[in-house]
């Protein structure tokens, strides 16, 4: 057969995060290409169906559509070494998400199945925000070897993180690490990193479920720039301070997976 499914694909690693707005997609792209430069294959699906943004955040062009073959499998786009799958490549941004009903019932493994990714080290999976039903049900029913968390250092957005922590803990799925962002502020006249909220809060809560805390990355206007660009920090400053703090996550990852047994298998639902 030529369909190179989930077969292939060693390590599927949700990036989820407790609510939106908090970078996760950002960071997503982020170690996807952080992975990419340490020199592993990756992939990364877009699974955030509220807001697709990996095609901006990748520079893929508006109406820049997957090769698909035999009209079932599609081909990934590859950018800045990696390959990447987004329903927001198939429907134009502002389009409505016609898939939203298959994916809340944990057709996500279907998205990746359908996708030719080649052989790949690591999917990434960039997860809808939050942790009701959908998330859930994504984590249940996916075959994931991990989850990182990402969150920000305000209480109300930990309060959050907690419960992404333990949702996927109720579905047996290792928490790979968390990623503390916008955890201090780069001043973009003199580069002064002024720890607005202080970083104990990322890090305790880390502490309280035994994660590793793999980054602490900072607000800063580069960032939010260069990703609107369509150009991430990794890529665009890949030599400069966020973009090695994102490879020792990357490593960091990387690692842990190592020490997960390989793909677990889904997890028997929880019916009632
Ligand atoms: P989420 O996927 O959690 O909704 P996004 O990744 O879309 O969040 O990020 C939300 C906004 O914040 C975007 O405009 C993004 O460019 C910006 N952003 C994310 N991380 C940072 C950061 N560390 N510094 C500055 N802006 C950031």
């Amino acid at each position: 057969m030529g369909h190179q499914g989930v077969g292939e694909i060693k390590h599927i690693v949700a990036v989820a995060s407790g609510k939106g707005g908090v970078g996760k997609s950002t960071v997503s792209t982020n170690l996807a290409v952080a992975t990419a430069q340490l020199g592993h294959r990756v992939g990364l699906l877009d699974a955030d169906i509220y807001g697709p943004s990996q095609a901006r955040l990748l520079g893929v062009e508006d109406g820049v559509m997957p090769d698909v073959i035999d009209e079932k499998i599609f081909v990934p786009i590859q950018a800045h070494g990696i390959y990447a799958m987004s329903m927001a490549f198939l429907t134009r941004e502002k389009t409505p998400m016609v898939w939203r009903g298959p994916m809340a019932s944990g057709a996500l493994q279907q998205m990746i199945d359908s996708t030719q990714w080649g052989s790949l080290d690591v999917l990434f999976v960039d997860m809808p925000p939050g942790t009701g039903d959908i998330q859930l049900t994504l984590s249940q029913r996916t075959k994931l070897s991990g989850a990182v968390v990402v969150t920000t250092p305000q209480d109300i957005a930990l309060i959050d993180a907690r419960r992404a922590i333990e949702m996927f803990q109720k579905v047996s799925v290792p928490i790979l690490g968390m990623v503390q962002n916008m955890a201090s502020h780069i001043c973009t006249n003199c580069g002064h990193e002024d720890p607005v909220f202080g970083h104990a809060g990322g890090e305790s809560l880390a502490d309280e479920y035994e994660a590793t805390l793999l980054a602490n990355i900072p607000l800063s206007r580069n960032i939010r720039e260069t990703s609107d660009a369509g150009r991430p920090i990794t890529v665009s400053e890949s030599d400069g301070a966020v973009a090695s703090l994102y490879r020792t996550a990357a490593a960091s990852v990387v690692s842990a997976l190592s020490r997960t047994e390989a793909p677990r298998t889904p997890t028997i639902s929880m019916t009632d």
